[in-house]
């Protein structure tokens, strides 16, 4: 039964690359609310933490939560950070989104503030723990920042358990993390780049149901749980085909599934021009791929 991707793999991924409508799906990704930062590093770095943390449920959901708290802060993240605490607490006092509540981002506020006084930025402190620990040191570094230090204020109920790390849960992706270091990283559309001192070749695939469902399929894992193992093992297969840049794909494979070009089944309708058919296991596993 095969499972792994097949000879011609890199063709066929870097060929749905190539035509994938990234304009259409930028408009219903959460990343076309920071993009409205990318003129300001400071501001997109803070935006992009905050549209990160709130990327739970349906993209319309979160475009709406990211608008209500924009309009809460007057659009301004780089200086509501900078605010006392106590205007932070004003302003978002009632907010909710999911489980994810206004005294939550209050207290996120504080620690991104106390951060870029710390860093300069929040991209220097994911600097500091990936030059120590790689990529899982870089996202300990920062959830840790986060939480805040063992015996600091726990705040909020809930609250620390926005900000997993792969250290110290090796069984989530942390993939909201993860997420938010790829838009901060990679300097090729769509994504922002602001954090200049850190390659692409160090992220990580941010390993949501639709990338891993089309990742297992395709051959790149045979886990069928999303842990952060998962995360490395799709990331190191992605870093055969681009060594440089192996995350370029994630937006394209994460999209091919929330838009509906994959059905996620057999339909010959629908998979009859996909490039990746001949990868896809739902097909090679009845010989059906030709
Ligand atoms: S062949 Fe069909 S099910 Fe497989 S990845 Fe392509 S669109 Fe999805």
């Amino acid at each position: 039964m095969p499972h792994h991707p097949t000879p011609e793999f890199p063709e066929h991924l870097e060929a749905l690359y190539r035509q994938f409508p990234f304009e259409r799906s930028l408009a219903q990704d959460p990343l076309s609310c920071v993009r409205r930062q990318a003129h300001d590093p400071a501001a997109a770095e803070v935006a992009g933490l905050f549209t990160a943390t709130l990327a739970v449920g349906n993209v319309t959901a979160i475009r709406g939560a990211v608008a209500e708290l924009e309009r809460r802060i007057g659009g301004d993240y780089a200086g509501f950070v900078e605010r006392p605490p106590a205007e932070h607490r004003a302003a978002l006092r009632g907010y909710r989104h999911r489980w994810i509540r206004g005294d939550q981002l209050a207290l996120l506020a504080r620690r991104v503030a106390a951060a870029r006084a710390e860093y300069g930025s929040v991209g220097e402190l994911f600097r500091a723990g990936l030059e120590e620990g790689g990529f899982a040191g870089g996202l300990d570094r920062l959830s840790g920042h986060l939480r805040g230090a063992p015996g600091a204020e726990a705040g909020p109920r809930g609250y620390r358990a926005l900000f997993p790390t792969p250290l110290a849960a090796p069984r989530s992706p942390c993939k909201r993390l993860t997420l938010y270091a790829r838009w901060m990283v990679r300097r090729g559309f769509p994504d922002l780049g602001v954090w200049s001192g850190v390659a692409p070749s160090e992220l990580r695939i941010p390993l949501d149901l639709h990338v891993h469902w089309i990742a297992y399929h395709l051959g790149l894992t045979r886990r069928k749980s999303r842990t952060w193992r998962t995360v490395e093992e799709v990331t190191d297969a992605l870093r055969a085909v681009d060594p440089d840049d192996p995350i370029k794909y994630d937006f394209v494979l994460c999209h091919t599934g929330i838009s509906g070009d994959c059905p996620k089944a057999r339909d010959l309708a629908v998979c009859g021009p996909c490039v990746v058919r001949p990868d896809c296991l739902l097909w090679r596993r009845r010989g059906g791929a030709s």
